[in-house]
């Protein structure tokens, strides 16, 4: 499906990530030494330092842990999308990503902090597969 709106760009660290999207797989990383959640994808663990990370496959699955509804002030290309949910989903693995939620009403009375999500593979170039959620 192509679009204008700007893409991800990986390199060698997040490509496993890409890689796992164009697959089907929500893939995150995870420390072998702490043994925590890592996103986004780096070289180095945030919560220990360690350079022992490694990928696991997640469920998909998540709950709201917070969102806005974007309805102006976005870039040119997101005009036309507007309005639109931008959400932290937190994963059943324990980490926080940054996506958007939809199959949804974007209003505050429709989004709810703690709902019950899921991740959808959204096809947006022959390289990029875009990670977002939807209710479950
Ligand atoms: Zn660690």
């Amino acid at each position: 499906m192509a679009q204008d709106k700007p893409l991800p760009v990986p390199d060698p660290v997040t490509q496993p990530y890409w890689d796992g999207l164009n697959a089907g797989e929500l893939r995150i990383q995870r420390c072998r030494s702490c043994e925590k959640a890592v996103f986004y994808p780096r070289a180095l663990c945030p919560h220990c330092g360690s350079r022992d990370l490694g990928w696991i496959t997640c469920s998909g699955r998540g709950t709201l842990h917070a969102f806005t509804i974007a309805h102006r002030g976005t870039p040119a290309a997101f005009k036309g999308s507007t309005p639109y949910v931008v959400a932290m989903v937190e994963l059943e693995e324990g980490a926080r990503v940054m996506t958007n939620l939809i199959d949804v009403d974007p209003t505050p009375e429709a989004v709810k902090i703690g709902m019950a999500v899921e991740v959808v593979f959204e096809k947006a170039s022959d390289a990029i597969t875009l990670a977002k959620f939807r209710p479950r």
